[in-house]
């Protein structure tokens, strides 16, 4: 019986913190003075916390990370006018957009399927019209896939595994990866590094991010960019200041 106790209280409470979350995500979806809200993840507590449920909660017209099942399903058919595109691979497209090289009919490979990097990457890819391989810790032969990039990005959480020989000579090379290594020449004892060898992998390719500064500060950027896309979508269908006087 005191394990069963036990057993409820833990539900109650965690029953409790998913409450407590949800009730905290309705308030800001129903604040129309908010327009955009993100729920950072990976969740902190010691319960055990369902992402989806509560990502999910986020009303979609304020969903400026675009993770809810709503956006990435429109990102997923093409609808990139009607949702918002999460962060990192919003701008990593920027990024590809920069360096001129048309996207169209290109070889991209996506290494990474999560949620938040890799699928919606494979997504935006496709509907610019690229050819998209999308890798991941099942692919048999990553080098080979690799090798094949006219355009390759890299989202892993693996440091410098993608190697320099990988790539294909004028590849476009977008690393998202940010992966602290031991470093006994820096105070803090570590430094970032990517998922790709930076230092292998600018012999071979075209244009290629740093780490950190590449990814990292273009992530921000698009968030911002997403909340004031966000704000100007809301002012276009409720136009405030304009009486409707009829
Ligand atoms: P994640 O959720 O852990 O997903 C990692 C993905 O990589 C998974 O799809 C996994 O495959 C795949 N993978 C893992 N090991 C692999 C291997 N050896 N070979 C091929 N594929 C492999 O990570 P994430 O959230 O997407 O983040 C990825 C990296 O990007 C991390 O370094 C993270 O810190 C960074 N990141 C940066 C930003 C930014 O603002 N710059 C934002 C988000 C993430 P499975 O699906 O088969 O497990």
């Amino acid at each position: 019986i005191s394990m069963k106790l036990k057993a409820a209280a833990e539900v109650k409470e965690k029953s409790k913190c998913h409450f407590k979350i949800l009730h905290s995500i309705t308030e800001v979806n129903e604040n129309s003075s908010v327009h955009g809200l993100i729920v950072q993840l990976p969740l902190d507590s010691i319960h055990k916390i369902d992402t989806e449920k509560v990502t999910n909660a986020v009303a979609p017209e304020k969903d400026v990370d675009g993770l809810t099942s709503i956006n990435a399903g429109k990102l997923s058919r093409g609808d990139l006018g009607d949702c918002f595109i999460p962060c990192t691979p919003n701008g990593c497209m920027e990024l590809i957009k920069q360096t001129g090289v048309s996207v169209a009919g290109k070889r991209a490979v996506v290494l990474g399927r999560s949620k938040i990097v890799g699928a919606p990457m494979h997504d935006l890819l496709l509907w610019n019209h690229a050819t998209v391989t999308t890798c991941h810790s099942k692919t048999a032969d990553l080098a080979g896939e690799v090798s094949k990039a006219d355009i390759l990005v890299v989202g892993i959480g693996k440091a410098e595994m993608v190697k320099g020989e990988w790539i294909k000579k004028g590849a476009v090379v977008i690393d998202c990866g940010i992966n602290h290594i031991p470093d006994e020449t820096k105070a803090s004892g570590k430094r970032v590094v990517g998922d790709v060898h930076y230092a292998s992998a600018t012999e071979q390719a075209g244009y290629i991010t740093p780490v950190p500064g590449g990814v990292g500060p273009m992530t921000v950027a698009m968030l911002m960019a997403n909340t004031v896309l966000s704000a100007k979508r809301f002012l276009e269908t409720h136009q405030p200041g304009k009486w409707n006087i009829s």
